[in-house]
């Protein structure tokens, strides 16, 4: 199919649309994206970007794929969406056996919802809901870790780290939850008891009123970028379980393979109460995600008053969203995915290791198909945005970041384009 350029009303879109984290009134500039496929967006004008982002974690498989277009159209012949209220469909059923084939025994119950941060609202109420059940109403605070990100609704936003979400802003109105200090031992490096005896203090001393500790595993995305050593999550589970707190997983970014493993969770074998998935859950064609939890915590939800879980949103388990994971995961384990993401790995390493030359490069570090270029200083969004188009990629940094986490299906020479612009652009502010 073949559409005529100039059919994005950019000027219209510059006076009247928001885009996330944006200006509505100074607006930085936008590229007109005409078509994606494999792993390039074509702009209108017809110039080719390599993705480098993977549409914030979600593209796993790269754009257009002829796969999960055909269960999309497939499913869309049979229904595009009924309620979920009191109904059942096959592609709800087969994905939820899927994930719960692919998550610890123990995650035997699934909630799906919409996005992200409604898994972790879903994910905050059931825990809540939970102590309410048994008894201890007074226990419904979340403790958590700073540099953390969630979700941008209220109680997502509650447990995102405090500078970068904005806190000050929603002072009052947002519930305000316990943080201690971001897990300090990096990935590969052993986690002694100093590296969480912040959270073991306050998990302690307010054991009374915490219903959960919510955290991402292993790295920690849109709050910083940073990697942890696995150790850290044996030791938090143990101190969760001394001290009476559920276990809160968020593996939306980490989720279907991203960090080498299918979720951040096996790097170090640990098993939470609740985890939630979502992002990569469709190989980024639609907005889906899901809470998984325990026969413990599920028994302990509905043995209470009024004996249900208080959440059902309109288009839970969206048909055509639930057909397009199921693909999306069958075509995942269809072929050797961590080998593509060690060969990303590798790629990422040698292709980023030239960064470190500058002074104004604070790390570089790399974690299955997540490349990060640590700065000194906040780069200036706008020119470095540019930059990069100007180079065909397209990546998009933020704060003191630029960092890559292109589709799997990603070649070595089009990874080798990505590095390089990653390289040329760093080198080229200083
Ligand atoms: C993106 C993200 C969310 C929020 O998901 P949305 O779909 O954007 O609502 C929550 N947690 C983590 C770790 C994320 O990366």
């Amino acid at each position: 199919m073949i559409i005529p350029s100039g059919t994005i009303d950019t000027g219209f879109d510059r006076l009247h649309i928001w885009h996330p984290y944006a200006s509505v009134t100074d607006p930085l500039p936008v590229w007109p994206v005409r078509r994606a496929f494999e792993v390039f967006l074509e702009l209108e004008d017809g110039r080719m970007l390599v993705d480098g982002m993977s549409s914030w974690w979600s593209a796993i498989h790269g754009y257009n794929h002829p796969v999960l277009n055909d269960a999309l159209t497939t499913q869309l012949q049979q229904m595009s969406h009924v309620m979920f209220g009191g109904l059942t469909h096959e592609p709800a059923v087969t994905l939820a056996k899927l994930l719960c084939g692919l998550v610890p025994d123990a995650l035997e119950k699934v909630f799906f919802s919409d996005s992200g941060s409604v898994s972790i609202e879903v994910a905050i109420k059931m825990a809540i809901q939970y102590w309410v059940s048994l008894g201890r109403p007074e226990k419904k605070i979340l403790l958590t870790v700073r540099s953390g990100y969630h979700g941008d609704t209220f109680a997502a936003m509650s447990v995102c780290d405090p500078v970068t979400g904005m806190h000050s802003l929603f002072r009052g109105i947002m519930p305000e939850q316990y943080f201690a200090e971001a897990p300090a031992c990096r990935f590969d490096e052993p986690c002694g008891d100093g590296d969480i005896a912040d959270l073991a203090m306050k998990l302690e001393r307010h054991r009374h009123e915490i219903a959960a500790v919510i955290i991402e595993p292993v790295v920690q995305g849109a709050g910083g970028m940073r990697f942890y050593s696995p150790q850290y999550l044996s030791r938090l589970r143990e101190l969760c379980d001394r001290f009476d707190a559920l276990l809160i997983f968020d593996e939306i970014a980490t989720g279907f393979g991203r960090t080498g493993k299918m979720f951040a969770l096996e790097h170090a074998a640990v098993v939470p109460d609740i985890m939630c998935v979502g992002k990569a859950l469709t190989g980024g064609y639609m907005t889906l995600a899901a809470t998984l939890t325990t026969g413990r915590v599920a028994d302990g939800i509905c043995s209470g008053e009024p004996g249900l879980f208080m959440h059902g949103p309109t288009f839970m388990a969206n048909p055509l969203a639930c057909a397009t994971a199921c693909a999306s995961i069958r075509l995942l384990e269809s072929y050797d995915w961590q080998e593509s993401v060690k060969r990303i790995e590798s790629g990422l390493r040698l292709g980023l290791d030239p960064c470190r030359s500058c002074s104004w490069v604070e790390d570089v570090r790399v974690l299955g198909a997540i490349g990060v270029v640590e700065l000194r200083n906040p780069v200036d969004m706008a020119s470095i945005q540019k930059a990069f188009v100007e180079r065909g990629v397209w990546v998009r940094p933020f704060g003191k970041l630029v960092y890559l986490m292109p589709p799997f299906i990603i070649h070595d020479a089009e990874l080798g384009v990505l590095t390089r612009a990653v390289c040329d652009v760093v080198h080229s502010i200083g």
